[in-house]
């Protein structure tokens, strides 16, 4: 499937690493002049050098500085929210400070970038497509994740209210629902052979999955060729969430 963005600018959330660094390179490879949003310099750095990106630096769990990311962005056609951080820990001991540091980013930035980016959308007339980064952890319960797994539900709640709302205005909003994806985070969460094999266990194709599957289908739900969906949720698990 030929998959082409020219003409269209794209902004990347938590573009620095992983699976939004692999979004980044495969939309610039399709065509689109790509913003990069990260907040590590040297990241960003690097990325300008590899891509020839435009580069915004800002920590969005800070609402502020996401308002003005967006803002330093310009107009957008199509948005990846894709910053997220897991910090683990269980229940009982889950603090409120970690709960707010998760909540803002995997969650409100995602509302507060998003709305944002739509409005200008909105103003300009001219639709676009979103693609907000949820997990598998949305809809299954997974030991020492309450606060990632309350982020991530309610991200897949917050898109279909995207999708509910901007489709009027030609806006199409999906999310993707990656497993354990071999990034920086994915090692560091499941990197353990005690924690990781168990899940590799009730992943039916067997095996993690690298950020260019997730990218896959990023691109492909932000494509022409997804024009007539909108409100999906697509696993990107081998599998998981059918058992
Ligand atoms: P990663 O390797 O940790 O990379 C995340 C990137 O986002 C980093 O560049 C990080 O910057 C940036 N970021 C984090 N918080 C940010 C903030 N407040 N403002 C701006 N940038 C921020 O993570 P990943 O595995 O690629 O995860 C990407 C997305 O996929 C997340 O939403 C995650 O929840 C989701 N996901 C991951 C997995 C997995 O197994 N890896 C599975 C399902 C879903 P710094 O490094 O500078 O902090």
């Amino acid at each position: 499937m030929d998959i082409r963005f020219e003409g269209k600018r794209a902004l990347v959330t938590g573009a620095g690493k992983g699976i939004g660094r692999e979004i980044a390179a495969q939309l610039v490879k399709s065509g689109a002049e790509v913003v990069a949003l990260s907040r590590t310099q040297e990241d960003l750095d690097s990325l300008k050098a590899e891509l020839g990106c435009q580069t915004v630096l800002a920590d969005i769990g800070d609402a502020q500085q996401a308002l003005k990311a967006v803002e330093d962005a310009g107009p957008i056609d199509l948005l990846v929210n894709n910053a997220g951080v897991a910090i683990i820990e269980p229940f009982l001991e889950t603090s409120l400070d970690h709960w707010d540091t998760v909540l803002n980013i995997n969650l409100r930035a995602a509302f507060v970038v998003g709305q944002a980016v739509a409005k200008g959308m909105v103003a300009r007339g001219t639709g676009g497509s979103i693609v907000n980064v949820s997990s598998q952890a949305s809809q299954a319960a997974l030991p020492g994740h309450t606060a990632y797994c309350a982020s991530k539900a309610g991200l897949d709640h917050l898109t279909r209210m995207m999708a509910l709302e901007l489709g009027p205005h030609n806006i199409r909003v999906n999310a993707v629902n990656p497993t354990v994806i071999l990034t920086p985070m994915g090692e560091k969460v499941w990197g353990d052979p005690a924690k990781g094999a168990p899940m590799l266990a009730r992943i039916p194709l067997g095996r993690f999955g690298r950020p260019v599957h997730v990218a896959d289908a990023v691109l492909y739900l932000l494509s022409d060729k997804a024009d007539m969906i909108t409100g999906v949720m697509l696993p990107v698990d081998g599998g998981y969430l059918v058992g």
